[in-house]
């Protein structure tokens, strides 16, 4: 039954296969050669099956364990870096007709105060947001033909893509909404989204069925198949993610590499990203009713594990997590966070009272964009807010040869440093500035080539003298 190229849910992600790794893993978990022999071939940075992450994740040895996250930072390292992208989420509305039993928009939910952005608070919200200093957005919808038709997301899309304020713009809008047709797909994409993002939520197609039990997010197949039809659409970038606490952390392993494998054979490029979201308490939400909560330090082997299986692939850790989680697993492999995040719809231009709650969970990690942006840089990491592989169409596998050919270091940093410093400028608090500064200076010797290096010196004078938006 298992075909990585089928196009059917239930043969790509096979259930005998997960068992079958599941059973192989539990054999031979703490086999130290076959052990080594994983590491040596994950060290070749090629990345590795499914079932030899599992293996991986699965290891109890704690030598292994500390030479599997060296790993994982030494990958970080080398493919992208010392970066981190930041972004933020936009809820433009809470409307949802499905019953996904952890979130709290789940449409039998009659307390929770429903809102849905007119485009004026969508021009609100995104003014706050550039204030901020963000410049990518994942936006974010409930499931309503109603209230939230595709017309609805592209209108939106437009408005966003169309504010201009002061020195701000959002130049990339990724877009988290539920599964849907080839043709909407295209239209996302003639919209010029960033990448496609859908959870998975759970592989498990029971579990799956029994969490989703009515609407049209009910359908396991219709829900799978989704990146497959956003690809038939146009779109390069796909973002898959399970919501881990829901099943098994070690079957949603399997079946999101297994994924992930099916989109490289049937498309030749897998996904561009890849989220790690934790169930978190929400208005009638309790992440305790859910059996396979995992700890933190399960956690930390997660991403380490995915940064060494899939070494291409971005890794996203939201404000689910708190701030102490984000110092600890952000070394393994993480590439994107998001900052200064609510979860409400509409939160960003007015702050929303206790008592009219519409937010989708409570975020962890409440700091501002400048206390992370500052976090980030005392950390020794460089806070990004580029987008130019989108711009300049370096999407799908045009991205990739980037990655591949470690190309990224004289431009992804360039990128970086240049857009580092128009944060800088427009929106740091003084003592992020000074941090800021030292950073960049310091951080222009890592620039491989000496004519880009010169070049971004010019730039980064520009920059300061008001002009804006230099990419390479
Ligand atoms: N409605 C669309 C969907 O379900 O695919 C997309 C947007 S939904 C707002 C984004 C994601 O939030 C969901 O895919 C789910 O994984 C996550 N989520 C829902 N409830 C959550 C909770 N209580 N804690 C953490 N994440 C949650
Ligand atoms: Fe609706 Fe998405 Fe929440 Fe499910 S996860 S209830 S589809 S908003």
């Amino acid at each position: 039954m298992y075909n990585p190229k089928s196009m059917k849910a239930e043969e790509f992600i096979d259930d005998e296969e997960i068992q079958e790794s599941l059973r192989f893993a539990d054999a031979h978990k703490n086999d130290l050669a076959m052990i080594d022999d994983i590491l040596n071939k994950a060290r070749q940075y090629k990345g590795l099956s499914h079932r030899e992450a599992l293996l991986l994740l699965d290891c109890e040895d704690a030598e292994k364990n500390k030479e599997i996250f060296a790993l994982a930072e030494q990958i970080k390292k080398e493919f992208y870096g010392n970066r981190i992208v930041l972004f933020a989420p936009l809820y433009l509305s809470n409307y949802c007709i499905n019953e996904c039993v952890y979130c709290p928009f789940h449409g039998k939910n009659k307390h929770i105060r429903r809102k849905k952005l007119t485009q004026e608070e969508v021009r609100n919200e995104v003014i706050a947001l550039q204030d901020m200093g963000h410049k990518r957005l994942a936006i974010e919808s409930g499931e309503d033909p109603e209230n939230n038709p595709i017309e609805y997301i592209l209108d939106c899309i437009k408005t966003i893509y169309s504010v201009k304020h002061k020195n701000g713009a959002i130049r990339r809008v990724n877009v988290n909404i539920a599964a849907t047709t080839v043709e909407n797909y295209r239209k996302l994409k003639e919209a010029g989204i960033g990448t496609y993002i859908l959870f998975q939520e759970t592989y498990n197609k029971k579990s799956y069925e029994e969490l989703h039990p009515a609407g049209p997010k009910h359908d396991y197949a219709y829900h799978t198949e989704a990146m497959d039809r956003a690809m038939e659409g146009g779109i390069d970038d796909v973002g898959l993610g399970v919501l881990f606490g829901l099943e098994r952390y070690r079957y949603e392993l399997t079946g999101l590499l297994m994924h992930a494998e099916h989109l490289e054979a049937v498309h030749g490029v897998g996904p561009h990203t890849i989220s790690v979201p934790r169930v978190r308490h929400a208005d009638d939400i309790d992440p305790s009713a859910f059996d396979n909560g995992i700890d933190d330090e399960t956690f930390a082997k997660i991403v380490a594990v995915i940064r060494i299986a899939v070494p291409y692939t971005g890794l996203i850790m939201s404000t689910r997590e708190t701030k102490e989680c984000r110092e600890r697993v952000i070394h393994y492999g993480i590439s994107q966070i998001s900052g200064g995040s609510k979860t409400s719809v509409g939160g960003y231009a007015v702050p929303e009272m206790p008592d009219e709650c519409s937010e989708q969970f409570d975020v962890s990690d409440s700091r501002t964009l400048d206390e992370v942006v500052c976090w980030l840089m005392e950390m020794g990491y460089i806070p990004s807010f580029c987008t130019a592989c989108y711009r300049e169409g370096r999407t799908g596998d045009r991205f990739m040869a980037l990655c591949k050919n470690r190309q990224i270091h004289n431009c992804c940093l360039p990128n970086a440093l240049m857009t580092l410093k128009e944060y800088l400028m427009d929106y740091a608090s003084p003592k992020t500035h000074a941090v800021g500064d030292s950073l960049i200076q310091k951080e222009m010797l890592n620039i491989p080539n000496e004519k880009v290096r010169a070049i971004v010196a010019e730039r980064l004078k520009e920059i300061a003298d008001g002009k804006r938006d230099f990419r390479f």
